[in-house]
């Protein structure tokens, strides 16, 4: 196997005790010995030694700028969704730059199961697993959805392994407890008892979870109850987090289905694996069978795979003027490469692991900004990020966003193109100007006033767009409004045709401001009207009749 270049940090939260600690060091010891990734190192946020903030100083200080981070629990609860992101996110502040991925919880999943069955057997001593029931002992949370996943667990460990039974239990914050369990087996009619405690290496809980058993079986002499080992360091343990590693940095971090019997074989289910799910039925349902598809349910929609490049637009103004399949898109992804126009209130809701780049500031080498931006994309995806270029408006319209496409194919990079909502139509319908109107316009022209008339590189035929009857929408003209203008009357243009300029479309600070198309030019400088803006020009612009607007959450753009 090749060593896998990119680092792994491991992060526990720490423990009193001193052969916990100790077991989390063998285990990160373990696993960089065996070369396979190329550089490990392990810290904790809490109580013990060595500090997350020396593992990452270690790593910065051996060059690396990229890693995994890979939180050392069992389920997230608290420790995994809050506390080890808000440790890290301290260390991005602390080395700019810094970039990592971060990583699963390590359960459910069958290799732990495999462990937990082997602590029990290594404990029944060649006692049947028929006659035995199992305590499932979890470190218990404030968090349901960690609570549950240890009864998920309980119910996977029972799965085709012909125990009696498997209850789940907590030693702290959630019931049932110990003794709860103990005493709801006992009533099953259990009459011997493993208890295995779901935690990876020892510290006071998992003491807690021995004195509890030892105490409730000195009260039931009649029954015979036993503690199963720990998980500990182990090298199925090492293999776990080694898969932990490669998926955070090329899988898909954020689904939970390890566990599927369509992905991996579980006792009892092996045919299963690799299949697609066969229809099959419910007796109660009263509909019959229900098919289902292949197990689509592993891809979040609407997919955004490590190594490809979403173009997403936005809307103009407003940060929630995003499609849905936008924000979905935006919320996959690892780096969010944005611009200055893009809904850029929407990043501060990103996981705090999300590398964020403004297109407006990216370093520029040898080439030209554009070139910078394509560059910097195809080099994310290529590291297997999911990529999101979010844009103003949309991204086909005056936006580029062919040009990104385009370099993505031509280095081998996939990409997806989400569409926006596009000022040319839009800013004029926040100012309660319809683009068309039966009766009043049939066509609409939108047109980038980047290039002045006469310019050698224009494209436009201005003759032509004087003789349509239509609506025209200038996008960047600014400056240029005024000759644009002057070249519409000239060739035959109403020079008193209605004209509306739309500045700030949809922010708070939204101007209209109407004028003639002779007079428009004057206006502009007037008025100072500033990018962003809309021209719409045609008899449309007679019907303008304001809607009223949601309370946007846009914020100004930056001038
Ligand atoms: N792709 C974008 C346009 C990019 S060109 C889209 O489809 O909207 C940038 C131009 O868009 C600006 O010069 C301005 O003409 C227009 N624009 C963008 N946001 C705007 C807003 N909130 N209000 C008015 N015009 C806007």
């Amino acid at each position: 196997m090749t060593p896998d270049r990119t680092p792994l940090l491991i992060v526990g939260h720490g423990t009193r005790s001193a052969p916990g600690v100790a077991q989390f060091a063998a285990l990160v010891d373990r696993i960089r010995r065996r070369g396979v990734v190329d550089d490990v190192e392990g810290g904790f946020i809490e109580l013990s030694r060595p500090p997350l903030t020396d593992a990452v100083g270690a790593l910065v200080g051996r060059g690396h700028r990229n890693l995994v981070a890979l939180p050392l629990v069992l389920a997230a609860a608290g420790h995994g969704k809050g506390d080890i992101p808000a440790a890290l996110a301290r260390e991005k502040q602390r080395h700019p730059g810094l970039w990592y991925a971060y990583g699963r919880p390590l359960g459910p999943h069958p290799l732990l199961h495999e462990i937990l069955a082997a602590r029990i057997d290594a404990v029944l001593d060649g006692d049947d697993r028929a006659g035995t029931g199992i305590a499932l002992i979890g470190r218990g949370s404030t968090d349901p959805d960690a609570n549950a996943e240890v009864a998920k667990v309980a119910r996977l460990l029972w799965e085709g392994r012909g125990y009696a039974g498997v209850e789940p239990g907590f030693i702290s914050l959630a019931e049932p407890s110990v003794p709860a369990v103990l005493e709801r087996l006992r009533r099953l009619g259990a009459r011997r008892i493993v208890v295995a405690p779901y935690f990876l290496f020892a510290g006071v809980l998992p003491d807690r979870i021995v004195a509890q058993s030892d105490a409730y079986a000195a009260d039931h002499p009649e029954l015979d109850v036993r503690v199963a080992d720990l998980i500990g360091d182990c090298d199925a343990l090492a293999d776990l987090v080694q898969e932990r590693h490669a998926e955070a940095l090329r899988g898909d971090i954020r689904m939970n289905c390890d566990t599927c019997a369509y992905r991996v074989a579980l006792p009892g289910f092996a045919d299963k694996v690799g299949r697609p799910q066969t229809p099959h039925h419910h007796p109660d349902d009263p509909a019959g069978g229900h098919g289902h598809h292949h197990h689509d349910h592993h891809h979040h929609y609407p997919g955004l795979r490590p190594g490809q490049v979403a173009i997403v637009g936005g809307g103009p103004g407003p940060d929630d003027l995003i499609t849905v399949r936008g924000r979905a898109l935006l919320d996959a992804a690892d780096v969010v490469v944005t611009d200055r126009l893009a809904p850029t209130g929407l990043l501060s809701g990103l996981r705090p692991e999300v590398l964020v780049v403004d297109a407006a500031k990216v370093p520029r080498g040898p080439s030209v900004g554009q070139d910078t931006i394509n560059d910097t994309l195809v080099a994310h995806a290529r590291a297997g990020r999911r990529v999101v270029r979010l844009k103003g408006g949309d991204p086909y319209v005056f936006g580029r966003g062919h040009e990104e496409v385009q370099a993505c194919a031509a280095a081998g990079v996939e990409t997806v193109l989400v569409p926006g909502v596009s000022s040319a139509l839009a800013a004029p319908a926040l100012a309660g100007v319809p683009v068309t109107h039966r009766g009043v316009a049939h066509d609409v022209t939108v047109v980038s006033g980047h290039l002045p008339p006469g310019h050698p590189d224009s494209l436009v035929d201005w003759p032509a767009l004087a003789r349509a009857r239509g609506t025209v929408v200038l996008l960047m003209a600014v400056d240029t409004v005024a000759k644009i203008a002057a070249v519409l009357i000239e060739h035959g243009r109403d020079p008193g045709a209605p004209v509306l300029a739309v500045q700030d479309a949809g922010l708070p600070g939204q101007r209209a401001l109407p004028s003639r198309l002779d007079e428009v030019g004057a206006l502009t400088v007037r008025e100072g009207v500033r990018p962003p803006a809309v021209f719409v020009l045609g008899p449309v612009v007679a019907l303008r009749a304001p809607a009223r607007q949601p309370a946007a959450r846009g914020q100004q753009p930056p001038r």
